[in-house]
């Protein structure tokens, strides 16, 4: 609307930026724990940076989408229908290792300490930011465990990995309580790793013993 020029104060919507800037910095914002401000310091970054380093952004960002899918399986990411992990038929197929996000999986993976498989749940429950069951891949996870892949074992055990706070809580809990009508052993990952230590900052040590410590929630076994 009004085409008055502020100096000195940064505005997005009063259009003192010519279109494309505007557009940049809306897109920008929309990135998780990017506010307005920071979005206006990486797009003026980006129209100082050269043509070539601008580009590489823009040419990562769509390759991304083009090339990086979900694992059919487990829901890692993976350039294939399914990822190198679930394709390995050398890892324990009867146990499953429930992470939040890939990078805890690949935490997880660098302990060299587990040997089964994964499913990352892409987030973790959440009711006060709005975050619910559907939400997360944690209906996927279940049906796993009703019905194997094709030419996969039985499960035999979840081992519920989520961050160990109250929303991570909360949610192994929920996890627990979906699983409870199936034979399956649901275990979580020990309490060396302290209240509020997210499974990436925590040392590969803490780590590995969190996972060779780790607990039932509940046992079906019979
Ligand atoms: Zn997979």
């Amino acid at each position: 609307m009004s085409k008055s020029h502020d100096h000195g104060k940064s505005n997005t919507d009063d259009g003192s930026y010519t279109s494309p800037m505007n557009r940049l910095i809306r897109e920008l914002a929309k990135l998780p724990s990017v506010g307005k401000r920071s979005a206006e310091r990486m797009a003026f970054h980006l129209l100082k940076a050269s043509a070539e380093d601008a580009q590489a952004l823009a040419t990562a960002i769509s390759d991304v989408k083009q090339a990086v899918r979900f694992c059919d399986i487990c829901f890692n990411l993976t350039e294939r229908p399914t990822c190198p992990i679930c394709d390995d038929p050398q890892r324990d197929r009867t146990r499953i290792l429930v992470v939040e996000h890939a990078h805890d999986l690949a935490m997880i993976e660098a302990t060299g300490s587990f040997e089964g498989v994964y499913h990352v749940l892409w987030g973790r429950l959440a009711p006060l930011e709005g975050v619910g069951p559907g939400d997360l891949t944690a209906d996927a996870l279940v049906a796993r465990v009703n019905h194997a892949p094709e030419n996969w074992p039985k499960v035999s055990e979840v081992i519920l990995a989520t961050h160990p706070n109250l929303e991570g809580d909360g949610t192994a809990l929920y996890i627990t309580q979906q699983l409870e009508k199936y034979k399956v052993t649901v275990t979580r990952l020990a309490r060396g790793l302290p209240t509020g230590y997210t499974l990436d900052a925590a040392p590969k040590s803490v780590l590995t013993d969190a996972i060779l410590g780790r607990q039932a929630m509940t046992s079906m076994n019979r």
